[in-house]
């Protein structure tokens, strides 16, 4: 699940003890751009070392005229060299503004743009290395809310705001090294009507197109298994979104795309052909996920997940199949922060399909369901002798924007709370993550496991864990 960012205390502290430089200065500065040092026309040319610097080396100026800037990695570029380094970040709020200062080892092409529902700024760089330190935490009276950054794309990352109201962002200005400072990036944001911050949201087209493009090569592509068996691992989050924050610092992202990994391993030496959605620290948007199983025709598809609850004794993995929204409570809950997913790496969800829509399912979906369900039922008899269970009903559906492939039968699978103390120690333990990962193989193993044919059928056991 869900969107675990900086929460809203702590401030006063950190304003009382400002300090007075050139970053302070300019978020002290007063809200009008204009007033800003020159700042350059175009992007400023990228230093003449081999990788990116730690700031500049003192005394050193940069001649940023407009005349000699040649144009710096774009989102989406792949970099040549390890990616520049954003070494800090700070906000200043106004009464008439607010204003975002990033300070960075090396210029870059940025842009920002606004989303809707729920209000938000996108910004969007080329990919770079996060060295926040202790990043500030927003007042609660300003324009922003929350932030999280992090990588959006192979090659792009991104800072998303959360806004407490409608703004208008005007376009980042770079300015040059000064008095022992990198690069610095100031974003401004000034209070704007509900309805022109409406009007003005939303990807920019060239996005658009990007976006779309992916997901369409996601869909396409060879196919071909050599008529093994084929299961995509799906480890939830990613990149700028991190999922939820164990009680131990452990990050949900980090910890399903381990155990994916490790899956993918086991599966791969009983002979299945496996694919991930994702194999390293990236977002990838919902409808992707669901793409990439149903480009491989995968004949299963197990996305990871941590749970988290306000209750810190509520403990136990629990597995999810697909239904058309009319879940519990709990399970709706559940849904709702899981598919939130999109939202919190800035995707753009006008105008396509919001992945909290009901669900409609025709009949062969029911098909696909009933096929995850029976995995659901084996896989959480396996899985009682690897971890705990969730108490009651550890089955359970739910309306997952990721489990909608109406051809792939798709579970998901809560490995465990994080808010809890002993599911999130032990879900560090190297033990426990080999052990899940094997109870989980066999549980494929034994839900491809050729049936026996009929008068042969033994006694089958009823389902210790009754279906939803
Ligand atoms: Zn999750």
């Amino acid at each position: 699940m869900s969107l675990a960012v900086w929460t809203l205390s702590g401030l006063a502290d950190a304003q009382v003890a400002e300090p007075d430089d050139p970053i302070a200065r300019l978020l002290r500065g007063g809200a009008a751009a204009d007033k800003l040092p020159t700042a350059p026309a175009a992007p400023i040319p990228r230093p003449q070392t081999a990788g990116p610097s730690l700031g500049p080396t003192p005394g050193q100026t940069l001649n940023v005229s407009p005349g000699n800037a040649v144009p710096g990695a774009a989102p989406g570029a792949s970099p040549a060299g390890p990616p520049p380094v954003v070494m800090s970040a700070r906000i200043g709020e106004h009464e008439d503004s607010t204003r975002i200062v990033l300070e960075l080892s090396d210029p870059l092409n940025l842009r920002a743009f606004t989303l809707t529902n729920p209000d938000r700024v996108v910004v969007d760089m080329p990919e770079v290395s996060w060295r926040l330190g202790a990043p500030p935490l927003p007042s609660s009276h300003g324009s922003v809310k929350s932030y999280r950054y992090g990588l959006f794309r192979e090659g792009n990352s991104r800072m998303v705001i959360d806004l407490n109201r409608p703004v208008r962002v005007a376009d980042p200005l770079v300015l040059p090294p000064s008095a022992g400072f990198g690069y610095r990036v100031v974003i401004d944001m000034y209070p704007a009507e509900q309805e022109k911050f409406d009007t003005y949201a939303g990807w920019p087209a060239d996005l658009k197109q990007r976006e779309s493009a992916a997901e369409k090569l996601a869909m396409t592509g060879p196919t071909a298994s050599g008529g093994k068996k084929v299961v995509v691992i799906d480890p939830g989050h990613g990149g700028i979104d991190s999922g939820t924050n164990g009680v131990n610092g452990l990050m949900e992202k980090d910890m399903v795309l381990a155990e994916g990994l490790r899956l993918a391993q086991d599966l791969k030496a009983r002979g299945y052909a496996v694919h991930m959605t994702r194999d390293r620290d990236v977002f990838i948007p919902l409808p992707e996920r669901v793409a990439i199983a149903r480009k491989w025709k995968a004949d299963l598809m197990i996305s990871l997940h941590c749970d988290s609850n306000p209750d810190s004794s509520v403990n136990g993995l629990s597995i999810y199949t697909l239904n058309d929204g009319r879940s519990d409570r709990e399970a709706a809950a559940l849904a709702k922060r899981e598919n939130q997913s999109d939202v919190i790496a800035g995707v753009d969800l006008s105008g396509g399909n919001t992945p909290v829509a009901p669900i409609l399912i025709d009949l062969a979906q029911r098909d696909t369901i009933n096929r995850s369900s029976r995995f659901a039922q084996t896989a959480l008899t396996r899985l009682a002798d690897a971890t705990d269970i969730l108490q009651r009903s550890p089955h359970r559906s739910a309306s997952l924007a990721v489990l909608v492939a109406p051809d792939v039968p798709a579970v998901l699978i809560e490995l465990g709370y994080l808010s809890n103390e002993s599911d999130a120690a032990q879900m560090n333990r190297d033990q426990w993550r080999g052990g899940v990962a094997r109870a989980i193989a066999d549980s494929v193993d034994r839900n491809f496991a050729p049936q026996p044919a009929p008068g042969q059928t033994a006694a089958v056991p009823a389902p210790k864990f009754p279906s939803p």
